[in-house]
């Protein structure tokens, strides 16, 4: 389970880590090997390479009132955070402030208010372990735990926020003057050993799943690995019908084109790209081609546009000295979840004096609106939306925490975008998704024949 490196990796800056060449390598015999040959240091290396704010704001952005106002009237969310990884860290709580360049944390309350948020998808991200009896239980377990952990989160503080499991939950909530919380599973790998388990995952309150991550897994092949089923697996189309059964949304982020279209093809219901790019934009495999973003589209489904800096700038050529020295330093602290706050402040400190000295390049604000806005120029504005991967390794330049939501509503309206564009965008289109998923459920359950009387 790869255990040292998960739990680092879940208080690490950067979950997405592995996947940072190009596309143009993802093909070739050098990439496909990385991640199998990739030892415990250099995954912590890769990790550390991920490029620090060069500034990071503890303010919200400054607009003007009037982009303000249209910002606060749409619900805005976000649909991929994966702070829960941050729910077990002792001292760590969503509803106190914290500052990206401090502890690197990027979700919480105070600073979802800042940014004008309402609310989002919370994971429960499992990193693809090995594909056994032993593997798979484990996952299993790992993912009740964090789903717990979400549920826990959510009863401590049941005056600000709220679980949300259908589309008109989150109005309901922003009524109240809450914070929503949908939540999500990233890697189906914990249902690997009995996919009836949607069903509990379902039951405590999943409705969006991701197929798979940095590898392939039993249902579907990964974006970032050689391909395995050529797309979905038998099992991974029978996870996908039980997810239109249930009314779970499919979300095929990390999993390969192939997937991508299948899915989009297979599935009954919309689909939502949770946390994705568009490859015309940088060419990484994590990032979508224009004809399956036009054939997501058609079907109703959405692409949530991440704001990860290596799927959206080229890596930085490699430095031994640089390397050596993050080595040192990720292996000085060890495991995160280990770490007390003081010392997740301290390793973030001299991160950032080791990355002043070895600068690595970091996308900004400008590369996500690019992605962005091709995006809504290419499919329409019924079919985009934003996903900052915070607490996974995403933030770039000016989008590096929930505080900045603002300035991409600015930058919007700049680009001719009208206010009810804007909150399609912001959470109008997820939430239509959830909206159509619900109204297939509930026409396949008036379809169905009526349930033989109970005799006793
Ligand atoms: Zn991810």
């Amino acid at each position: 389970m790869e255990r040292a490196w998960r739990s680092f990796r879940r208080r690490s800056l950067s979950k997405e880590d592995a996947p940072r060449s190009p596309s143009r390598y993802a093909h070739s015999p050098k990439f496909l090997k990385r991640p199998e040959a990739m030892t415990k240091s250099s995954l912590f290396l890769a990790a550390a390479l991920v490029a620090l704010p060069a500034f990071a704001s503890a303010q919200a952005p400054k607009v003007s009132p009037a982009v303000r106002a249209v910002h606060d009237a749409a619900i805005v969310l976000d649909t991929h955070f994966d702070t829960p990884a941050l729910f077990s860290r002792p001292g760590w709580d969503i509803a106190d402030r914290h500052a990206v360049d401090k502890d690197g944390s990027q979700v919480d309350l105070p600073r979802m208010i800042d940014g004008g948020v309402d609310g989002g998808f919370f994971a429960i991200y499992t990193p693809q372990g090995p594909r056994t009896k032993a593997g798979d239980d484990a996952a299993r377990a790992a993912a009740l735990v964090r789903a717990v952990e979400i549920r826990e989160m959510l009863v401590k503080h049941a005056d600000k926020f709220e679980l949300a499991t259908t589309a008109d939950d989150a109005a309901r909530i922003v009524k109240k003057g809450k914070r929503f919380a949908y939540m999500s599973i990233e890697n189906a790998y914990p249902l690997a050993g009995d996919p009836g388990m949607l069903d509990t995952f379902y039951a405590l309150g999943v409705r969006l799943v991701g197929f798979a991550h940095f590898k392939n897994n039993d249902f579907a092949d990964s974006a970032t690995d050689k391909p395995e089923w050529g797309g979905l697996s038998p099992k991974g189309k029978d996870l996908l019908a039980e997810m239109n059964r249930l009314g779970v949304v499919p979300d095929p982020s990390h999993s390969s084109d192939q997937v991508l279209e299948q899915v989009i093809e297979l599935s009954k219901t919309p689909v939502i790209l949770s946390h994705s790019g568009v490859r015309a934009v940088f060419d990484h495999p994590r990032n979508a081609p224009d004809a399956l973003l036009k054939k997501l589209a058609e079907k109703g489904g959405v692409i949530q546009i991440n704001a990860f800096s290596a799927y959206m700038i080229a890596p930085p050529p490699p430095n031994p000295e640089r390397d050596k020295a993050l080595g040192g330093l990720m292996a000085k602290f060890g495991a995160r979840n280990k770490m007390t706050e003081a010392q997740v402040v301290q390793l973030v400190a001299e991160r950032r004096a080791l990355l002043a000295k070895y600068p690595v390049p970091r996308a900004g604000i400008d590369d996500l609106m690019a992605h962005l806005l091709y995006a809504l120029k290419l499919v329409g504005p019924d079919h985009v939306g934003i996903s900052g991967d915070f607490d996974g390794g995403g933030g770039v330049d000016g989008y590096d925490s929930i505080i900045d939501p603002p300035s991409v509503t600015e930058r919007l309206l700049k680009a001719g975008y009208s206010k009810d564009d804007i909150a399609k965008i912001w959470g109008g289109n997820v939430l239509r998704v959830l909206r159509e998923t619900e109204a297939y459920v509930a026409s396949q359950k008036a379809a169905a024949p009526p349930a033989p009387a109970v005799s006793h």
